[in-house]
């Protein structure tokens, strides 16, 4: 069995599981102390006594793909940058362990068993506290050199009147449309928003940003997840106008929203693994 871990900024969700089926789900609040601690207890938790034969985790925000370390994962609290996760549970547990960002664990899981199954350009879009995306072509991930960040496209820069990201930039995707900066910019929690203005605003710059991603990987399907999508109705019709007016020169996508549900993260961790558990290339206990 692969024990799989799903760390994000307010919980961490951890399971077991093997063939694309992982077994029930713990949650725990995302530790302030003590993260490697938590992270082991909840691997011998789940796996019962066993040990796992390889560790999968999707992880929040950019980390080190050697030592798989976070590198100021966004919202966490101090103690989780640097920590290197992958080299410190490797050697616990003696087996390879796999990291990815969390964002793409799910553009995977969607792409093979839910809303994208059957298609052969997925584009996957979390929409939550903050804002990721993952791109999967032909049943795997899209990755670069290091990391990608498409919750961090600017859309509105500082020169304009962008307003500030966490990241140090101005005007990103996250900045304007994320759960965070619903509740920054008109004063309340997503869930409680109701102003038809402000969610007009919301979903144009979530479909401006469909829009600058399908001009680049041309989907066939684009699948939306994470909290602030429970507002789906809310938003989606100035998204759905806005990739309307934008997308010229190419068909528009299907637009989706996810069917796999919160574990998903979990789900694509787990494929990732299995998927890669004889390529040397991606373990990353050795250094
Ligand atoms: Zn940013």
């Amino acid at each position: 069995m692969i024990a799989l871990l799903d760390i994000g900024g307010t919980k961490i969700a951890a399971s077991a599981g093997r063939g694309a089926a992982i077994g029930a789900v713990r949650r725990i609040p995302t530790p302030v102390e003590s993260p490697l601690a938590t992270l082991r207890g909840l691997v011998e938790g789940v796996m019962g006594g066993v040990l796992p034969e390889a560790i999968a985790i999707s992880a929040p925000g950019p980390f080190d793909r050697t030592t798989g370390a976070l590198r100021n994962p966004p919202g966490m609290p101090g103690s989780w940058h640097g920590l290197e996760m992958a080299y410190l549970l490797g050697q616990r547990f003696d087996c390879p362990v796999f990291v990815e960002n969390d964002a793409n664990c799910a553009a995977l899981a969607e792409a093979r068993l839910g809303a994208g199954a059957g298609h052969r350009t997925v584009v996957y879009w979390t929409v939550s506290t903050g804002i990721g995306c993952g791109v999967v072509r032909d049943g795997r991930i899209v990755v670069g050199r290091h990391d990608t960040e498409g919750g961090h496209m600017v859309l509105w820069p500082a020169w304009l009147g962008g307003p500030p990201c966490h990241c140090g930039g101005a005007g990103c995707l996250e900045a304007l449309a994320s759960g965070r900066a619903i509740a920054r910019r008109y004063g309340i929690a997503p869930e409680h928003l109701s102003d038809p203005d402000a969610w007009v605003e919301v979903g144009r710059w979530i479909g401006l940003a469909t829009v600058n991603v399908t001009t680049v990987h041309d989907p066939d399907v684009v699948i939306f997840g994470g909290g602030v999508c429970a507002s789906w109705g809310r938003f989606a019709p100035s998204l759905f106008e806005t990739i309307q007016r934008y997308l010229l020169l190419q068909p528009q996508p299907e637009i989706a929203r996810g069917t796999l549900g919160e574990d998903r993260s979990l789900l694509g961790a787990l494929l990732v693994a299995e998927d890669n558990g004889e390529d040397p290339a991606r373990l990353l206990t050795a250094r």
